[in-house]
């Protein structure tokens, strides 16, 4: 048996989001901007516990505005979201918050969700620029993990798939048991 999970990335542009599913699935960083038009997809097999694997479909949204009729279609199905904003630019992590807002105005259901702050490797450079202690705070009330990471240097890249999708595979496991209590 292979379990496998739509998953998708969101958040305001520019933040990391391809970059980060690059670093996951290929290994590779660019550092040249490609602006993502309408909806990408990516595959990626990980090994959640020695032996056993999840097929993750990502799907990667442009974060632009105008893009905005294709959310719907793009949240359909999915049973995990990241949530990323960019730890050098402030607005990004109010941006990140109407994300999720919209999100649980889509979805019905409540998926697992980790935030993410990238590009932690600028940090040393610029300094925190936001309270981490706030977005800890954010992440908590909204039953969220939040974990920074670098798609650049690949800190904590492959840590934020793999948190994701313990807590995906958690809730199939409920999932199959509550349906099996009803038979
Ligand atoms: P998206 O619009 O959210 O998909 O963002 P992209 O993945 O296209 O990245 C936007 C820009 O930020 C690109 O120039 C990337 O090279 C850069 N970038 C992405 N992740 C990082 C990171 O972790 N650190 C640094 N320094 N730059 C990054
Ligand atoms: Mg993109």
């Amino acid at each position: 048996m292979e379990l496998s999970f739509k998953v998708i990335i969101v958040g305001p542009a520019a933040v990391g989001k391809t970059s980060l599913l690059n670093r996951f699935v290929h290994n590779e960083f660019d550092l040249k901007y490609k602006l993502t038009i309408g909806v990408d997809f990516l595959t990626k097999t990980l090994e959640y516990e020695p032996s056993k694997f999840a097929k993750l479909h990502i799907w990667d949204i442009g974060g632009q505005e105008r893009f905005k009729f294709l959310h719907r279609s793009f949240y359909e199905g999915a049973f995990g979201a990241l949530l990323g904003f960019d730890l050098s630019r402030q607005h990004t992590f109010s941006s990140m918050k109407t994300w999720l807002s919209e999100m649980r105005s889509i979805l019905n259901d409540d998926i697992p969700k980790v935030i993410i702050g990238n590009k932690s490797d600028l940090i040393p450079e610029i300094g925190q620029i936001i309270d981490r202690n706030e977005v800890e705070e954010y992440a908590k009330n909204e039953g969220c993990l939040y974990i920074e990471t670098s798609a650049k240097t690949g800190e904590n890249v492959e840590i934020a798939f793999l948190e994701l999708t313990h807590r995906m595979i958690k809730k199939m496991g409920n999932i199959i048991n509550n349906n099996k209590e009803r038979l």
